[in-house]
């Protein structure tokens, strides 16, 4: 599934050919999937920005300010060339851009810019982790009272854009079980360093494509930081900082993986 260093390489991307460019028409066939696309109709894009895990593409050239919101659910992706799996096909003056989306989780719809009152998790979200807005202070003031800290970092309320993979690898890179509660000061500022480091790097290499294949750049190739992982996906397989095999098991529902030295139990 589709994190911050995967929505970001897209939304880098894609962001060249949409920018300034007319929207001519916006094709699909689900308009319960695809909300209000006929409003973009005709408008220009002004700018391509990224909340999370949402790509924002806002339309502000007249009144009223519009924003396209595009959720990759688990398989979705922008590509340069339709396919078995094309659901939406961005019809632009700069010529088509094709919405490829396997398993059908992903979701998009327009709204006046903003106004995110349908979409509960992007409202309550918090600050980006790659930005000044991801305070140091108020991670560590918020960590303290937090339940088990890898579900609160998937509730997307301490810091965007964190899921199963990038919060396995910061947990393990800051050394914190991932049922540890309340985190004390040094815990909560390792974490916090730890977040901006793994996601800073998964960003710079263009995310992380998996074994079944399903993200990639929009231009074809994969992504490289799974290359780089230290525990997601590496079950039983040794620490490279201390050699312990990695185990894998389930929190939340979420497939866990973690190393028991370095991440000793709470
Ligand atoms: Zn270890």
């Amino acid at each position: 599934m589709p994190e911050l260093p995967e929505v970001e390489t897209t939304r880098r991307l894609i962001e060249p050919q949409l920018t300034g460019a007319r929207v001519l028409r916006v094709e699909h066939a689900h308009p319960e999937r695809y909300l209000r696309t006929a409003a973009i109709e005709g408008r220009t894009v002004s700018e391509l920005a990224r909340r999370g895990k949402y790509i924002l593409v806002r339309f502000h050239e007249r009144e009223p300010a519009l924003e396209l919101i595009v959720h990759l659910g688990m398989t979705g992706g922008f590509r340069p060339q339709g396919g078995p799996h094309t659901r939406v096909t961005l019809h632009t003056d700069r010529g088509p851009l094709f919405f490829n989306d396997a398993r059908r989780f992903g979701k998009w719809l327009v709204v006046p810019e903003g106004d995110y009152r349908e979409l509960p998790t992007l409202a309550a979200m918090g600050p980006e982790p790659l930005s000044d807005d991801f305070s140091l202070a108020e991670f560590v003031r918020a960590a303290r009272s937090a339940g088990a800290v890898k579900p609160w970092l998937l509730s997307q309320k301490p810091v965007a854009g964190l899921g199963n993979i990038y919060a396995d690898e910061a947990l393990w890179r800051a050394g914190i079980h991932p049922e540890t509660r309340g985190l004390d000061e040094a815990q909560a500022t390792r974490l916090h360093a730890a977040i901006r480091e793994v996601l800073a790097r998964a960003v710079e290499v263009g995310g992380s494509t998996l074994s079944d294949n399903t993200y990639q750049q929009p231009d074809g190739k994969p992504g490289y930081f799974q290359l780089e992982h230290s525990v997601y996906a590496r079950e039983r397989q040794p620490c490279p900082r201390c050699g312990t095999e990695i185990r894998k098991y389930w929190l939340a529902q979420r497939g866990t993986h973690y190393c028991p030295t370095c991440q000793a139990a709470p």
